[in-house]
């Protein structure tokens, strides 16, 4: 989607129109050209792939672009990339990205982008992006740093050898510009060319979440992001709505997500929901939930402490906590970390080495397995009254272990929307039916009700409004 209005700004919806997420924004006004946000959509990738079915690396983005996942624009992707496919080299078109925030329906496809396109965003976003390029797995997560592909060089044996990251020289530090951490009265804002853009923080399922308001000598725009009213900051939301409200915008890029309930429940009444299943339960509780939601993870360790319980976190959100370290609502030394048993499963064996054990793990993970605060499945199955325990699908192995009696299962994530996912929650019911474990349920969205979108419109008053991150566009026209 095009628009083009008698001024000379360029509003191109390259995705995340008629879907819920896959944003891809780019701005054009007098040569200044940038992206906000570029991102994975679910709806196209699940259309084509599966887990098992991934698009391939080998011909650069040919699989990407022929499938649709990613627009083909030149100058803005990766030189080795665009080499590989025996394209002409090209020079770097967009001026800068916006990121509004790092979940992979507006940040991952940045693994695509040129290493030398300039990232705007907060300083929260960045380190969870760290935290994802670090302890994620697969062949697509170069977001912060980018090593580059398809490289080789000769090694003492004379042989063709492929570079990897301990090449530093072809490893690039992506340039990041943190906007929430600018003083004095320029807090958040950023002159791009002909643009002025800032950054004012949101309420949303993911901490550092952020909307944009463009100003130009042609009439302002603002982009929403992702935005709700009930999380623990509702008070972000309400002063960016305030803030685009004295811009007047021209345009009002506005996800829609939600537009379709008219109610919303809040994260205090999840909080109080947890509290009230873990008090009313003798043995375990696992708590399913979304490991970088930190309104939900405060939420989940505020119940454990009502209840004189202690939350005990897997080793990536362990590595997440520390990383944040003042923006998590709580030190990692403030919980236990479940360290699960792995490659030869000599954790909860006697006799053996810190240094044998070290070796089923991962670099990033050795860290915490001898931490005082580290415990194993064996704690769980001596103490099931003293934990509440986060927990995912990918992790629920542990109860052939626990074998826990009288335990239950909180899922306090939301239902699944893609075919995968319908099969992997039928997949969770047959361990829990096997366990004899029943589940409940509490959950808050990340995005604001119908009831509220319809506010912001009517309080902001654009000249237009363009939907966005939704699948009923129609539904704004009231
Ligand atoms: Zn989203
Ligand atoms: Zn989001």
């Amino acid at each position: 989607m095009q628009i083009r209005c008698e001024s000379k700004m360029k509003i191109d919806v390259l995705g995340g129109r008629n879907e819920i997420g896959g944003n891809k924004v780019l701005i054009e006004h007098k040569g200044t050209r940038i992206l906000m946000d570029f991102g994975m959509s679910f709806n196209t990738t699940g259309m084509y792939f599966s887990e098992f079915l991934q698009p391939r690396k080998c011909d650069g983005l040919k699989d990407f672009f022929e499938m649709g996942l990613l627009p083909d624009i030149k100058g803005i992707y990766r030189e080795d990339y665009v080499e590989h496919m025996g394209r002409p080299k090209e020079d770097r078109s967009v001026d800068a990205l916006f990121l509004s925030h790092a979940h992979a329906d507006h940040a991952q496809y940045i693994h695509f982008l040129r290493w030398d396109i300039p990232i705007y965003c907060t300083h929260a976003t960045k380190l969870i992006l760290q935290a994802l390029e670090e302890t994620g797995s697969g062949g697509f997560k170069d977001l912060v740093t980018v090593c580059e592909t398809y490289k080789h060089y000769i090694n003492k044996k004379g042989e063709w050898s492929r570079i990897d990251r301990k090449h530093g020289e072809y490893v690039h530090d992506r340039t990041f510009h943190i906007m929430d951490s600018c003083s004095g009265t320029n807090v958040g804002k950023v002159k791009i060319g002909s643009l002025e853009i800032e950054c004012c923080l949101v309420d949303h399922s993911l901490p550092g979440a952020c909307g944009f308001i463009i100003y130009s000598d042609e009439g302002n725009l603002a982009y929403s992001g992702d935005i709700r009213f009930h999380g623990y900051h509702g008070e972000y939301s309400h002063a960016f709505v305030e803030k685009v409200k004295a811009a007047n915008p021209e345009w009002l890029l506005m996800e829609g997500t939600r537009i379709k309930d008219m109610h919303s429940i809040g994260e205090l009444k999840v909080r109080e929901e947890i509290s009230k299943l873990v008090s009313n339960n003798q043995g375990l509780v696992f708590v399913e939930h979304p490991i970088r939601d930190l309104d939900r993870v405060k939420s989940i360790y505020d119940s454990a402490r009502d209840n004189q319980r202690q939350f005990a976190v897997n080793l990536k959100l362990a590595y997440l906590i520390e990383l944040l370290g003042d923006i998590s609502p709580f030190a990692i030394d403030e919980v236990k970390i479940l360290v699960p048993n792995k490659g030869w499963g000599l954790l909860c064996k006697d006799g053996c080495t810190d240094h044998q054990i070290s070796k089923d793990y991962f670099k990033w993970e050795q860290d915490f397995i001898h931490r005082e605060n580290a415990i194993t499945v064996r704690d769980l199955v001596e103490n099931p009254q003293h934990y509440v325990v986060s927990m995912n699908m990918w992790e629920i192995k542990h109860l052939i272990d626990i074998q826990p009696k009288g335990a239950i299962w909180i899922k306090s994530s939301c239902e699944p929307f893609t075919d995968d996912m319908e099969l992997d929650e039928e997949r969770k019911s047959n361990w829990l039916n096997r366990f004899g474990i029943p589940e409940y349920h509490a959950h808050a969205s990340g995005h604001a009700s119908g009831k509220e979108i319809h506010q912001i419109i009517r309080d902001v008053r654009p000249n237009h409004v363009i939907p966005i991150h939704t699948e009923h566009p129609e539904l704004y026209q009231k």
